[in-house]
């Protein structure tokens, strides 16, 4: 990688150079040591320019709609003037190094729109990296301008609640399905959602989606007394809905800034990043450490074998890390 003065990145990032700002999340998407120091001064130095942003999360199953769902926002959004910066994050890509989302021909009309940012999701590396990844390449997408910031996932397991850390507003898509919406619900995501929003709520379909509407909203009414989301339809492809659906979307937003609740939220995502970040390098250095990773294969078969207690190896492995300490 051919790297650029860091004054000129956070120059063209400032300007809305879209080719600096891809050059500039190259930079922060690199886990080459000798790039990190760089990585950091570009992003202090923007740190002031970011923040002013909407980051709201879209999660869903593969077919819900996401693609066909962003698209359509994304374009509504333009419409009204806003800048529109797409990021995913795919879980599956840090196993397989494929990429399933946030391809740019997903969003058809999206990624010919100059208002428009679309980046797929980092392709290789941990959870954990892929999330660090995502969070400064979130704040480069503010610092260049985007008012408004896409951060999609699909709907599985961890990277959910990397997504809801990350975001002031969690949108998750759904589909109604056939009667089984209170059996099927994933727990999981409907704990950090923000809103829900029933998609395909078009042609036949639709009087099952707004059956689903009002089960799903009987169900949060249970499950999280006073603090249900937002439970909605639309269809991504007639582009039904959408404009609705956003302008709750502000709603929520403008409310939970005014009372404070907003930058409250973000501020525990600062230090929750942080030590996300002091956790991941600890657990790096753990597993390089040659003494430790000597003792592990002994320890762990002792421990299967009956031969020493859980606390007793783990307090081993400690002591050879931390030679010092009273571990
Ligand atoms: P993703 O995997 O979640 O990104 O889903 P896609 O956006 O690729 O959509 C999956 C399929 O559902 C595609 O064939 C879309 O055309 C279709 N689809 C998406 N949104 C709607 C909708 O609102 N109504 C209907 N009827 N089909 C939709």
């Amino acid at each position: 990688m051919k790297l650029l003065p860091a004054d000129t990145y956070v120059d063209g990032v400032r300007a809305g150079d879209r080719a600096v700002l891809a050059r500039a999340i190259t930079l922060v998407e690199s886990e080459h040591p000798k790039h990190a120091g760089l990585a950091q001064e570009v992003l202090t130095k923007l740190l002031p320019h970011t923040g002013r942003s909407r980051r709201v999360g879209i999660s869903g199953v593969p077919g819900v709609g996401k693609s066909t769902f962003i698209d359509a926002l994304g374009m509504h959004l333009v419409g009204n003037g806003h800048k529109v910066a797409v990021l995913a994050i795919d879980p599956s890509s840090s196993i397989t190094g494929g990429s399933i989302l946030g391809d740019k021909t997903r969003m058809y009309r999206l990624a010919r729109e100059p208002a428009a940012y679309i980046r797929p999701s980092p392709s290789s590396g941990t959870l954990g990296g892929v999330a660090r990844k995502t969070r400064e390449t979130l704040l480069l997408c503010e610092a260049a301008g985007f008012d408004v910031v896409l951060v999609e996932t699909v709907g599985v397991g961890q990277s959910e609640t990397m997504v809801a850390d990350l975001v002031d507003f969690y949108l998750v898509l759904m589909l109604a399905g056939a009667g089984d919406e209170l059996q099927g619900i994933k727990r999981g995501i409907l704990e950090v959602a923000d809103m829900v929003a029933i998609n395909k709520a078009d042609g036949d379909n639709l009087p099952r989606a707004t059956r689903a509407r009002a089960e799903y909203r009987a169900a949060l009414h249970l499950m999280r007394p006073g603090a249900e989301p937002v439970v909605t339809t639309c269809s991504a492809m007639e582009g039904t809905g959408i404009d609705t659906l956003w302008a709750s979307v502000e709603d929520v937003v403008a409310k939970r800034e005014a009372s404070g609740e907003l930058l409250h939220r973000r501020t525990q995502q600062q230090v929750g990043w942080m030590w996300a970040m002091v956790h991941d390098g600890l657990r790096a250095a753990l597993r390089a450490h040659p003494e430790v990773a000597a003792l592990v294969p002994v320890l762990e078969q002792a421990v299967r074998e009956g031969r020493a207690t859980p606390t007793s190896a783990a307090l081993r492995v400690l002591g050879a890390f931390l030679p010092q300490s009273q571990a």
